[in-house]
């Protein structure tokens, strides 16, 4: 079937400015030739530390920053060839869900006002049959009537989280592109609001473009996973090839910060030195091999191909 959404070799590059006549001297190549498919119901868990550039893959698949190259197609349709107010309609059945829903409440709001007003923004549904989709949202994300009239600062954190997503579902979306959503919350709180968006796939067959810095966030909920650094995908696999046979020595390295359940599975573990490099000047080559603890002279000259290993596996790696 032809994938709900599906993104060919984007690239994002922001210039780099410099000097008393603000002269372009570079690019900061946040995006740099992603590939990545989305099945109706299915979710894409996007990995990688803070600044690989995964947010702004999800910025730029909805259009709320330009693209520098590639394409994105949702349903078939090429996001970047439809004029403006066709992608205003298709609006609703994409949403983004940001790490801290606070920041994007107003205070002064209460939150079925917060709701509603998505639902009179784009016209949805008549204005007397609000409150009704309001309340049947907070019900299905586990607040209720008695939250409606409430202003946000009187909400927990995995409330105020609860909320974000009911306003992104009043909109009836088929994607959801939910960017660190449960970073800021406390680790019993993040698994209620994991089960929360697993309860909500089902009820309404969503599709997720689930972004993370932690594989272990990502691991109960998704279909395939994709790892990204600095701007690249180096691996890419169906969930439980990933976790079971994982080939990137990045990959291996951020599997090594979680837990393995079943004792008897041998992991190699592998303990990440330093900090990601400066997106601006990043390592020629393999990008990895500042960090890498297999690095060998080929990798300081040659990147490394991104090619399948048999079964959808992806990987790039001159090792592999
Ligand atoms: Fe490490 Fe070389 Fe593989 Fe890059 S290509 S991940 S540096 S072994
Ligand atoms: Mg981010």
């Amino acid at each position: 079937a032809e994938p709900l959404l599906s993104v060919h070799d984007l690239k994002k590059y922001f210039p780099i400015k410099s000097g008393l006549l603000n002269r372009t001297v570079g690019h900061v190549k946040a995006v740099d030739g992603i590939s990545l498919n989305i099945q109706a119901g299915e979710t894409f868990g996007l990995v990688g530390e803070s600044g690989s550039g995964k947010s702004t893959v999800g910025r730029t698949i909805l259009r709320l920053t330009e693209k520098t190259a590639g394409e994105v197609r949702f349903k078939g349709i090429d996001l970047y060839k439809l004029p403006s107010e066709e992608l205003r309609q298709l609006r609703p059945k994409m949403q983004l869900i940001f790490q801290d829903p606070y920041s994007s409440l107003n205070p002064r709001v209460r939150v079925g006002d917060a709701i509603g007003e998505a639902l009179l923004d784009h016209g949805l549904v008549p204005k007397e049959e609000i409150r009704d989709h309001v309340l049947e949202v907070l019900e299905s994300c586990g607040l209720s009537s008695y939250h409606v009239d409430r202003f946000p600062h009187e909400f927990s954190g995995g409330q105020r989280q609860r909320i974000g997503i009911a306003r992104a579902l009043v909109l009836k979306p088929e994607l959801i592109i939910a960017d660190e959503p449960v970073s800021a919350l406390d680790v019993s709180i993040q698994a209620q609001i994991i089960n929360l968006f697993r309860k909500l796939q089902e009820e309404r067959e969503l599709s997720y473009l689930f972004i993370s810095h932690d594989l272990s966030v990502v691991e109960h909920l998704c279909n395939r996973i994709g790892v990204m650094y600095l701007g690249s995908m180096v691996e890419t696999a169906s969930r439980d090839e990933l976790f079971r046979n994982p080939l990137h020595p990045y990959t291996k390295a951020l599997l090594s910060a979680v837990p393995i359940p079943i004792p008897k599975l041998k992991r190699e573990r592998i303990l990440l030195k330093g900090d990601i490099p400066n997106p601006a000047n990043p390592p020629s080559g393999c990008k990895f091999h500042t960090r890498c603890p297999f690095a060998t002279a080929v990798c300081k000259e040659q990147v490394p191909a991104f090619r399948d290993v048999g079964g959808k596996h992806f990987v790039a790696c001159h090792l592999v």
